[in-house]
């Protein structure tokens, strides 16, 4: 007799093993099925000698008292884990804008090194708005697309009855708004801004909605985290939990397709075949598409297509390095922009997030874990011979370490531990297709009203995961696993 769980989760990233620690917190019975040998996904972690390194996020999104992330640990009775709040730098060509957490030094500093005049002036009014209303209606449980006159009341009761106006934000661009203000040739503005929209919605400002450009901009402000010991202490410190409350983890354990079979799922895995009354899946939508039942191919058929051309991928560099060659700088994040005239992504601009001082887990005393990343199209890794993909890796290595010397001129000179990782590297150990990460680039076309809704229409099976709504990054993984998983209690 086979075993039934109450509740089979697909993936084992933040999405999927958020909803698995909810819904295994309430009494049922979970388990959850992760094709690679540890959890994490693309938030996940590598060792390599000493070392630990992110091997995607680096950084927790509103993990704060009240936060998205806070109230995610609340639910499910686990402490917040200890880490660094961090702010960063901000190194645009001619200028080094420093991101504050603290809105009062955020608002002097953007005003001193952005410029103060009244059309600057009434923007970061609107922004600051924007973000207020749209991050509370985020952590109060807000959902989109609108697919009931219940979701409608709820929209309308997190977002408050006088700020209803602002949901026109979530149909016109950052551009249109820069516009409105003639901000829309102001090169120092639109570098930083067109540098963070990236790098949390994939977008560009012509295209990336207002509202999720200006919450992706504003992300330090609501309380962006370093776990102490990185990923790898955040995975240890949920997975055990997830353990002592009961919950059943199949690692190396990749679902090859599922079916319905009367009133259950039966549930095929690269290790057996398993029952379970409900089914959440966390894995990126195409491949849940291709490996879904007919039912769960025609409902999402029309929003595979609608994204096809919406996937990116990103670049990635490890290093470990000896303390000394970071130890020039006081902040350990900092964002880059090396010219405004060229095209974003391949180095023109990345992150940098270097290990905290005293954080053993992630390098060996008197060393640090670097990570570097940048984001990059996927064409551009297709069809490589061997010998071609090897050079352009090593190429655009090479590129990520010289360009983060404007930070740490030392950076790499004396590397125990240099790695590099593409999009090859993302499909091979995340089966993420073709190395597509970070959710889709936004636009006005497949997010909010017309994002992908946890609750497809197919009985008994729900969808999380950064592809669906809100899309991208830790704190859209924990939106959508908390109303994926208030699906499934129903
Ligand atoms: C370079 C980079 C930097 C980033 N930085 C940040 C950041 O600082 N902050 C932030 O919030 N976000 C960041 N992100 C985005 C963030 O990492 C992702 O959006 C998030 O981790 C996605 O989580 P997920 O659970 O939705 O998907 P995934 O992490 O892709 O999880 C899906 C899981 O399913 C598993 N799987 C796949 N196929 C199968 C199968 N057939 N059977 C079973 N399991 C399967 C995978 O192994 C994986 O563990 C970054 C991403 C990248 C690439």
């Amino acid at each position: 007799m086979i075993q039934e769980y109450d509740i089979a989760i697909l993936g084992g990233g933040i999405s999927g093993f958020s909803v698995a620690l909810r819904l295994q917190n309430k009494g049922y019975k979970t388990v959850v099925f992760e094709a690679h040998g540890q959890l994490g996904g693309c938030a996940g972690f590598f060792t390599k000698s000493d070392f630990s390194f992110d091997v995607g996020a680096t950084t927790l999104v509103d993990f704060v008292e009240g936060g998205v992330g806070g109230n995610f640990f609340r639910d499910i009775n686990l402490e917040l884990p200890k880490g660094e709040y961090i702010e960063y730098i901000a190194w645009l060509p001619d200028k080094e804008v420093i991101l504050y957490r603290d809105f009062e030094k955020w608002n002097k500093e953007r005003l001193d090194k952005l410029g103060a005049t009244e059309k600057h002036v009434k923007f970061w009014n609107l922004m600051d708005k924007v973000t207020k209303v749209f991050w509370n209606a985020s952590r109060e449980n807000i959902k989109l697309p609108i697919q009931s006159l219940k979701d409608l009341y709820i929209v309308i009761k997190t977002i408050g009855i006088r700020n209803v106006y602002l949901v026109k934000y979530l149909n016109v661009t950052m551009l249109d708004v820069l516009k409105k203000y003639n901000l829309e040739n102001d090169k120092l503005l639109i570098g930083l801004l067109s540098m963070l929209i990236e790098d949390t919605v994939h977008s560009t400002i012509d295209k990336a909605p207002f509202i999720n450009a200006a919450l992706g901009a504003t992300i330090r402000g609501a309380g962006l985290m370093r776990a102490d010991g990185g990923m790898k202490g955040f995975w240890n410190h949920l997975a055990i939990h997830y353990l002592e409350m009961g919950g059943t983890l199949k690692k190396g354990n990749r679902v090859i397709n599922f079916s319905k079979e009367e009133e259950s799922w039966n549930i095929k895995t690269s290790k057996g075949t398993f029952k379970s009354k409900k089914i959440i899946s966390s894995l990126p939508v195409d491949l849940t598409y291709k490996i879904g039942t007919d039912a769960v191919k025609s409902k999402l058929h029309p929003f595979i297509v609608k994204n096809k051309k919406e996937h990116g991928s990103a670049i990635v560099v490890f290093l470990g390095v000896p303390e000394i060659e970071v130890s020039n700088q006081v902040y350990t994040h900092h964002q880059l922009l090396l010219d405004y005239e060229a095209k974003l992504g391949n180095g023109n601009n990345m992150f940098v997030s270097v290990s905290a001082k005293n954080d053993t887990l992630s390098a060996p005393a008197g060393f640090r874990s670097v990570m570097l990343s940048t984001h990059c199209e996927l064409s551009e890794w297709q069809n490589l011979s061997e010998t071609e993909y090897q050079i352009k890796k090593h190429k655009i290595g090479q590129k990520l370490v010289e360009s983060a010397r404007k930070v740490y001129p030392n950076l790499g000179e004396n590397a125990v531990i240099y790695e590099i990782g593409t999009p090859t590297t993302y499909q091979k150990f995340t089966s993420r297709t073709d190395g597509s990460v970070g959710g889709f680039k936004q636009t006005l076309k497949n997010s909010n009203f017309k994002a992908i809704p946890q609750d497809i229409g197919v009985e008994n099976f729900w969808l999380t995961g950064d592809n669906t709504w809100p899309g991208l990054g830790t704190v859209a993984g924990l939106i959508s696993g908390r109303i994926a998983s208030e699906y499934a209690e129903k």
